[in-house]
């Protein structure tokens, strides 16, 4: 099978695993912060600090609590957030920290442009309009098919925020699938945005884990808030070291699922002239439009594992299609000729 659903496919090297073994653990997330003192955690939060450019980092064990802190440190209950409809932070915050029974956070939706990036001037009107506290973006867009938002737009849309005090909180789950694609230090992608999660066990391969980065007091503040979500891990040294591995290790590997990702496309465009796209593929994400069939993506998806290839179905008649580490050229090429021989029999 060529699993294509998710970039949270998992790899372990032993050197990976060889990082996890000390001595003593210590602790993280302790109601008083100098008994903090686990080696491996203070070690990730300073390489996550240098590659984000930030003052401070906290570990979470996901990035969507590490969001859900950071909405959480910004705007109180009532307070406006600018959130786009399909990003993570809206998609699930909606059930919880947007939701009127338990978060009470509102939500002021902005739009998208037709490549699929923030619109600029929605958000600048928007934080005009309602003052909210909180602008989230998500880099790269999950939804609209692992698009880098373009640091001009973070530029324009910091100005719009800082001239009212505005937080810009990142989704920064794909963060370095932005910084490889772009060639852009991820730390240039975070100079304009005041804080930034990011995920260790997307396309890094890490087990588990995120980093929130941002001002000390800020991070200070999601720490208490992180304790209240239960999201205090004892002993994170074990999470810590994989961690640190993969930051070390596997950023500049993300190329190689963006050039497997192009493979595909263009196979998949030799051998199926009449394959779309939702759009041009930047990073590590696909998005084939299948309107054309008459199937539902389930149905699609359905053929396509007969094939041996897996997907997620995604809206409006389309499907995503991961590129990861456990994907190679080979799987990339072999993935395009089964959805080339599919989409010829329509
Ligand atoms: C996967 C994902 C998340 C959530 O990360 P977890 O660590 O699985 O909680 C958040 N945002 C985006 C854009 C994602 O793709």
């Amino acid at each position: 099978m060529i699993d294509l659903r998710s970039d949270t496919a998992a790899r372990i090297p032993s050197a990976m695993l060889a990082n996890i073994i000390t001595e003593r653990l210590g602790d993280d997330g302790q109601t008083q912060e100098d008994m903090d003192d686990d080696e491996k955690v203070k070690e990730l939060q300073q390489l996550a600090c240098d590659i984000t450019g930030k003052q401070d980092a906290a570990l979470f064990p996901t990035v969507t609590m590490a969001n859900l802190a950071a909405v959480y440190a910004c705007a109180a209950p009532g307070e406006q957030v600018l959130v786009e409809r399909d990003m993570h932070l809206y998609r699930f915050g909606q059930y919880f920290a947007f939701h009127p029974d338990f978060g009470r956070r509102v939500p002021i939706f902005y739009g998208l442009t037709q490549q699929g990036a923030p619109d600029v001037e929605d958000i600048g009107q928007l934080v005009e309009r309602n003052n909210p506290s909180l602008i989230c973006l998500e880099n790269t867009l999950n939804f609209t098919g692992g698009v880098c938002i373009p640091p001009e737009a973070l530029k324009e849309i910091s100005l719009y925020a800082h001239k009212r005090s505005v937080h810009i909180h990142v989704d920064g789950a794909r963060l370095f699938n932005a910084s490889c694609a772009l060639s852009i230090p991820a730390r240039e992608l975070c100079q304009h945005v005041n804080s930034v999660a990011i995920c260790l066990s997307k396309g890094l391969g890490a087990p588990i884990g995120g980093v929130l980065c941002g001002e000390k007091t800020w991070i200070e503040r999601t720490r208490k808030i992180r304790k209240l979500l239960g999201g205090t891990i004892h002993k994170a040294g074990i999470i810590a070291a994989p961690g640190i591995y993969v930051l070390q290790n596997n950023i500049e590997r993300l190329k190689e699922d963006h050039a497997n990702a192009q493979l595909f496309v263009k196979v998949l465009k030799a051998k199926a002239p009449s394959a779309k796209l939702v759009r041009e593929v930047q990073t590590n994400l696909v998005l084939l439009d299948i309107s054309q069939s008459g199937q539902t993506s389930e149905k699609f998806l359905d053929e396509l594992a007969l094939h041996g290839v897996l997907g997620k179905v995604r809206p409006n008649n389309s499907v995503r299609l991961a590129f990861h580490q456990c994907v190679s050229s080979s799987d990339a090429e072999r993935a395009a000729l089964a959805v080339a021989d599919q989409i010829n029999c329509w």
